[in-house]
C-alpha cells in the first residue's frame, strides 16, 4: 500500500474543502471497498479525509412523506429501519442480500452508491483495464466476461455496477443530494448519478472533484408488493449475475429495475408500461439493443426468467 495522508473532518463543508484542497483525496466512510482497492494498489490516494465524524447517519422524514437518508448510515441499520421495511421493504430486502452481516454493519450508504465495480479485470493489476488505467484497453472484451454488462456498454468497458442497494433505490426513484467545496448543494436523480462508460469508462459519476455526498432521498411510499430477487452463483457473500427490484400496486401496474447487467441500474419506463403484459415483453423493452458477449448471453434468458418469478411473488402476495 502507498503512503497517503489522513485528516478527519467535523463538518461536510469542511470535508468537501479539504478534498478540493488535495490533489488527490479521497473520503474514507466505512472503509470496506477503499481500503480492498488501496491494498491492491487499483487505488492510490495521496490523503484521506475520514467522514465518519460528520452526523449524516440518521434517517429523517422529509416534508412531503418521503424519507431522507444520511450518507454514513450503515447498510445495516437502513435494512432494519422500522419505516423503510414497512414503506420501503425492496430497500430492505436488497440491502440484507447484498455481502454479510459485518460488512453490512460497516457499509454506509453513500459508500455502496461509489463502490467500484467487481470486474475480476480491474482487479487484477496485471490485466489490460481502461477504468482502471485510461488507454490501456479492455481485459475483458476479449477475455472472460460472463459476469459483465449485457447493455450499456461499450467498445472500452462493460463493467456492472455491483450494488444490491442502488437497484432497489432505482425503482423507488431515490435522488442523491451532495454538497461541493464552494457550498453549493445539488439533487441528482439516482438515474442520471452513473455515466455510461462510452470512451472515458475511468470517469464513473457525474460527481465533480470534491463533492460529497450527504444523503439519499427516497419520495413518499409507493404501496404495492416490493420484491427483490437476486441470482448469484452461491447462496450467500456473492454478487448478482442478475437481480429485480419490483414495485406492482393491486391493479397490476408497477416498476422494474435489474441490477448486474450494466453500468447502473437498468429501468425504463417503456419495460414498466409492459408489467400487465407479462415478463416476455418487460424484458423486450429493458434489454431492446443489448449487445451481449458469448459469455454472459445467458444474462438475457436469466433476467426474464428472474422477472418472472418475481411477478409471481407479487401476485401471491395481491391474491
Ligand atoms: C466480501 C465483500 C462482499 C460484498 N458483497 C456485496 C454484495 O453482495 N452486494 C453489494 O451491494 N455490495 C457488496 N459488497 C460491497 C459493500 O456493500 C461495499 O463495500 C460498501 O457498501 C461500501 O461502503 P463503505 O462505506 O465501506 O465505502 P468506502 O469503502 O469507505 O468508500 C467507497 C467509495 O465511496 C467514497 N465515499 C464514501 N463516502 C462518501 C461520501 N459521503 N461522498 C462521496 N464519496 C464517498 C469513497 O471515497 C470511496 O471511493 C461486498 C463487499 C465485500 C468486501
Ligand atoms: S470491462 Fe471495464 S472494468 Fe472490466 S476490464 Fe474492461 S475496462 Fe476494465
Amino acid at each position: 500500500m502507498k503512503a497517503f495522508g489522513f485528516e478527519r473532518a467535523d463538518t461536510p463543508a469542511a470535508a468537501a474543502a479539504a478534498a478540493a484542497r488535495t490533489p488527490g483525496a479521497k473520503f474514507i466512510a466505512g472503509g470496506t471497498n477503499l481500503l480492498d482497492l488501496m491494498k491492491l494498489e487499483i487505488e492510490t490516494p495521496t490523503h484521506l479525509i475520514d467522514v465518519n465524524g460528520l452526523a449524516l447517519d440518521t434517517i429523517t422524514p422529509t416534508d412531503d412523506g418521503g424519507l431522507r437518508i444520511g450518507a454514513l448510515v450503515r447498510n445495516t441499520d437502513l435494512a432494519a429501519d422500522e419505516r423503510v421495511r414497512r414503506d420501503y421493504a425492496v430497500l430492505s430486502r436488497a440491502l440484507l442480500a447484498g455481502a454479510s452481516g459485518q460488512l453490512r454493519n460497516q457499509a454506509t450508504t453513500a459508500g455502496n452508491l461509489l463502490q467500484r465495480t467487481r470486474c475480476p479485470y480491474f482487479y487484477d493489476t496485471a490485466q489490460a483495464c481502461n477504468k482502471r488505467l485510461p488507454g490501456s484497453g479492455c481485459g475483458a472484451l476479449d477475455g472472460y466476461s460472463r459476469q459483465l454488462a449485457v447493455i450499456g456498454g461499450s467498445a472500452q468497458c462493460i463493467a456492472t455496477h455491483p450494488s444490491d442497494m442502488v437497484v432497489a433505490m432505482r425503482v423507488l426513484d431515490a435522488v442523491i443530494e451532495t454538497v461541493a467545496p464552494d457550498g453549493e448543494t445539488r439533487r441528482i436523480a439516482l438515474d442520471d448519478f452513473y455515466l455510461a462508460p462510452g470512451t472515458t469508462p475511468q470517469r464513473e459519476t457525474v460527481l465533480r472533484p470534491g463533492e460529497l455526498i450527504t444523503a439519499v432521498v427516497l419520495p413518499p411510499p409507493l404501496g404495492g408488493r416490493h420484491v427483490y430477487r437476486k441470482v448469484r452463483d452461491r447462496a450467500s457473500y456473492a454478487f448478482a449475475l442478475v437481480s429485480v427490484a419490483a414495485v406492482v400496486q393491486r391493479d397490476g401496474s408497477g416498476r422494474v429495475a435489474i441490477g448486474g447487467v450494466a453500468h447502473k441500474p437498468w429501468r425504463s419506463d417503456a419495460a414498466d408500461a409492459e408489467i400487465p403484459r407479462g415478463a416476455k415483453a418487460v424484458a423486450a423493452r429493458l434489454f431492446d439493443g443489448a449487445t451481449p458477449t458469448d459469455d454472459n448471453r445467458f444474462k438475457l434468458t436469466l433476467a426474464e426468467r428472474t422477472i418472472a418469478a418475481a411477478l409471481v411473488d407479487t401476485e401471491e402476495a395481491r391474491s
